[in-house]
């Protein structure tokens, strides 16, 4: 049986770039003391494209496109991976 791609994130989805364009900017409109940094937001998605709940860039545990939710300093993974 051959294993199919589940997709990561919207970042490695050619037709959903208008998406990661409004993930960019959702990102860059929180305050400083709101977002997360950068290497805290690469940490929330390194693990995110490891989780069997990611499809298509969006957690199949809340409905969230990760590169959101891992945006936002305060927010957490629902099953607490991160
Ligand atoms: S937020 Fe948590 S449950 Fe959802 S894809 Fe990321 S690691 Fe998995």
């Amino acid at each position: 049986m051959t294993e199919k791609c589940k997709i990561c994130l919207i970042r490695d989805m050619a037709e959903k770039a208008d998406i990661y364009e409004y993930v960019k900017r959702t990102r860059a409109m929180l305050s400083d003391a709101d977002r997360a940094s950068d290497e805290l937001y690469e940490e929330r998605l390194d693990v995110c494209k490891e989780c069997s709940s990611l499809l298509a860039g969006t957690c199949l545990k809340c409905g969230c496109y990760v590169e959101i939710r891992a945006a936002l300093k305060s927010n957490g993974c629902p099953i607490k991976k991160w």
